[in-house]
């Protein structure tokens, strides 16, 4: 008995108290600065906001270098870009850290090949970190390697591939990793990737640069670097590239 008059006492004092916040002036809890800048979003998930840099519009390559700085030679066609086998990948020529990234990719309709040889390229955020693109409809690989890993390190959440051909989107959230003044990591690169319109990394944490072989480790690189998109020898398409800088 004595345990349900305190329950009771505690439930009434509860009662009050909100009444007595419920009762305040609501004024007091309202914050009108900083007002965030107004922009203009796109019509569509794929346009671009006011606020955006524009990479990629579908008309030339203006705002990519090949390797070394010689000119990208991939090609262009219906307003998309096209890996050009061999000519090796394209480089932002802006350099990026934190960002937000909005791509659409493209594997070929008539499939070849199998495993990481089908529809094969790569976003590498920095230079160094790579996104994987790969068709992987209907089509087995390991699991940190397939679309939407962070290639050899992070496995997405689902996989969330439409058929060859298609095209398909990314949105990419991107936290650049830092050093210090000495070198040493300070905090992790992190990243969240929306694919095709479902979370396939959450806010993940990256453990280093993305190797081929062995394990990822960081190396101290610059605040901002560019975003290089990998010529893996299949004739993946990219379109519709913007960025917003965080
Ligand atoms: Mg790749």
């Amino acid at each position: 008995m004595k345990k349900y008059v305190s329950l009771l006492l505690a439930l009434t004092a509860t009662c009050l108290i909100n009444a007595q916040s419920r009762s305040g002036d609501p004024a007091l809890s309202e914050v009108w600065t900083p007002v965030p800048t107004i922009i203009k979003p796109g019509k569509t998930a794929s346009e671009a906001p006011s606020d955006a840099i524009v990479i990629f519009n579908g008309s030339d390559l203006s705002s990519f270098a090949g390797e070394q700085g010689k000119k990208a030679e991939w090609s262009i066609d219906g307003g998309a870009m096209t890996v050009k086998p061999g000519s090796g990948p394209i480089f932002t020529k802006q350099e990026f850290g934190d960002c937000q990234l909005h791509i659409e990719w493209r594997t070929p309709s008539v499939v070849k090949g199998e495993g990481q040889g089908r529809g094969n390229s790569g976003i590498f955020l920095m230079g160094r970190y790579e996104l994987q693109v790969l068709d992987n409809y209907k089509n087995v690989t390991y699991s940190n390697g397939q679309a939407g890993s962070i290639y050899k390190q992070l496995i997405p959440l689902v996989n969330a591939c439409r058929q060859p051909g298609e095209w398909q989107t990314y949105d990419v959230i991107f936290t650049a990793p830092r050093f210090s003044s000495n070198g040493r990591l300070e905090s992790p690169a992190r990243i969240t990737v929306i694919h095709n319109g479902v979370l396939v990394q959450n806010n993940s944490t990256l453990l280093g640069a993305t190797e081929y072989i062995g394990i990822p480790e960081y190396r101290v690189h610059k605040s901002k670097e560019p975003i290089m998109l990998q010529d893996h020898g299949d004739l993946v398409s990219f379109r519709n590239i913007w960025i917003r800088e965080l």
